[in-house]
């Protein structure tokens, strides 16, 4: 699947410039105090059943709002925060707001529904992580298994020995995970079977031209397949139009998100 993926850039240099960098240093020494005074934020975007429309899960994104540099995307400091070390408080610090805004969200949603955070290799590289999340949910009288984790296949696949033994506890302690942007990295099937996965996002490049291009329709088809065999949750991502929405009927089976659905908005604009 990796070479459909399109959209997908691997740089094997630093294609930062100084300026850039720069930036990014000064944006790190602001990072403990910005999510103590609400700079950083929790977006939250739905899951959706294509079968019934109805909301499963939220998935936390994560903004940051600089007093000087505006809105900030996660993709221009996420990987330098993973970069520098600085990553793992800020996973503590989304899974225990997530966590604290379930009962919102599901007031928004009406029913009960998971809440998703998205986490990084260096999480799983933590020995006691597993302990660490679970500590915090017990604070908030959450269980785990109304938390869906979600790491990309990418940093998976970066130290999968690793990955998996983290996944494992993670999943013993009752946490769902979910295996984002599915398509994208280059994991084989043997190796996917080897992770306690819950849920695999297919990625939105898949979604390109789908209503139209009959290759592409076969690729994703397979993709389906094999979250299939693997009795996974399958989630597709990126879904903007109502064609798309329209073209994903033929699997009432699966789920999606996107703008189509909703965008990404914080929990007092939900
Ligand atoms: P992701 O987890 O795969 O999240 C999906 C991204 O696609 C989000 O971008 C979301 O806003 C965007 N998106 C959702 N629906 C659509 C759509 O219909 N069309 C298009 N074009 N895009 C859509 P965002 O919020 O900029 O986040 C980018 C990535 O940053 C996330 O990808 C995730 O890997 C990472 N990230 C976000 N929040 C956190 C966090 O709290 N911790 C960590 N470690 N990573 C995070
Ligand atoms: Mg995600
Ligand atoms: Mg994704
Ligand atoms: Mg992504």
């Amino acid at each position: 699947f990796a070479s459909l993926a399109t959209d997908t850039t691997i740089n094997v240099y630093d294609p930062r410039s100084e300026e850039e960098q720069n930036l990014q240093h000064f944006l790190i020494l602001d990072l403990d105090r910005a999510l103590r005074t609400g700079g950083i934020h929790l977006a939250y975007q739905p899951k959706i059943c294509l079968r019934d429309n109805r909301v499963i899960a939220y998935e936390a994104l994560i903004r940051w709002n600089h007093p000087d540099y505006g809105l900030i995307r996660p993709d221009q400091w996420i990987p330098f925060a993973e970069q520098v070390g600085a990553i793992h408080g800020v996973t503590l610090w989304a899974i225990e707001r997530a966590v604290q805004d379930l009962p919102r969200l599901e007031q928004k949603a009406g029913r009960p529904v998971m809440v998703a955070v998205n986490i990084s290799a260096r999480d799983l590289a933590r020995s006691d992580f597993h302990s660490e999340a679970q500590a915090i949910l017990s604070r908030y009288g959450v269980t785990p298994n109304n938390v869906m984790l979600e790491i990309t296949e990418t940093a998976v696949m970066r130290n999968a020995d690793q990955a998996r033994q983290m996944l494992e506890k993670l999943s013993r302690a009752g946490f769902r995970i979910a295996l984002d942007d599915f398509g994208t990295g280059y994991s084989s099937l043997s190796a996917l079977a080897s992770f306690s996965l819950d849920e695999l996002k297919i990625d939105r490049s898949f979604l390109t031209d789908i209503p139209t291009d009959a290759i592409r329709q076969r690729i994703f088809h397979t993709a389906v397949e094999l979250g299939e065999a693997l009795d996974l949750r399958i989630v597709v991502e990126g879904v903007e139009t109502a064609a798309v929405a329209d073209w994903l009927q033929r699997y009432p089976g699966l789920c999606g998100q996107g703008y189509y659905w909703g965008r990404p908005e914080p929990l007092s604009i939900l």
